[in-house]
């Protein structure tokens, strides 16, 4: 039997200090890889730290888009990465992207920063995991200037399903997190049935973003088995298929054996 591979995130946060045992059962369980992804360059160590207390936990490295507010000078923020890039464990660059529902007056200082971190991406030629809240068009046209230079995935995808086409069109994946199995979220579905299964991953972005029916807790990769049960079954696929599959897109991408 495969296991789930959570793909996106965050056990540096601080709700998971000293859950050492709650991880360690998780990968005892029906998860056999996960991704812990960094928000800025302090998490960013943090990360490929965690991630070398664990076999199959590996980090991805890069700056949110929301700390941008927090960064004067962009270039070297972006340089502090370089030293965690290097580690071992980091498999990918990111998060990185843009956010226009917190900080949509640095539009133009997000798009510097994002840009910043996709030269690392071609020179580096690591995937990158890419955050995009309601900045869909702007987000695209930064990605679509890396055609084939560099490729990633849309973490907890929340554009229309066409779309989503054009990113499946550029060689790119499309991630789906708990947001998938609530009430209001049709869009996603159909997102998730526009996009071929071997371009489909799957993922927490624990804490937040628990799945039905777990949604008063906090989130952890153990629920993650809830959102691939539930877009299996809006696919139509049996789930051993599901698990298989999407392990096995999410191994391609970032390279892990
Ligand atoms: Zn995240």
């Amino acid at each position: 039997m495969a296991k789930l591979f959570d793909t996106h995130a965050h056990y540096t946060d601080e709700s998971f200090l000293g859950k050492e045992e709650l991880i360690r059962d998780i990968f005892a369980g029906d998860v056999g890889h996960i991704i812990t992804v960094a928000v800025d360059a302090a998490d960013s160590e943090k990360c490929v730290n965690l991630a070398s207390q664990y076999e199959n936990m590996f980090a991805s490295v890069g700056i949110h888009p929301s700390e941008i507010t927090e960064i004067s000078d962009i270039p070297a923020e972006v340089a502090k990465l370089e030293r965690h890039i290097a580690h071992n464990k980091c498999v990918a660059l990111g998060e990185m992207g843009l956010d226009y529902h917190w900080a949509k007056a640095y539009a133009e200082e997000q798009k510097k920063l994002f840009e910043r971190q996709m030269e690392l991406a071609v020179e580096t030629g690591l995937p990158v995991i890419i955050h995009d809240r309601e900045a869909h068009g702007d987000t695209f046209d930064i990605i679509k200037r890396y055609e084939g230079k560099v490729s990633g995935v849309m973490h907890c995808y929340s554009g229309h399903a066409e779309l989503a086409r054009e990113y499946v069109k550029m060689g790119w994946y499309v991630s789906f997190t708990g947001v998938i199995t609530y009430k209001n979220a049709q869009k996603n579905v159909e997102s998730a049935q526009a996009v071929p299964l071997d371009r489909l991953l799957i993922e927490t972005d624990c804490p937040y973003l628990t799945p039905v029916p777990m949604r008063k807790k906090k989130n952890h990769s153990g629920f993650l088995h809830y959102t691939a049960e539930f877009t299996a079954g809006a696919l139509g696929v049996d789930y051993e298929t599901f698990v298989e599959t999407t392990t096995a897109n999410a191994k391609k991408l970032f390279s892990i054996k």
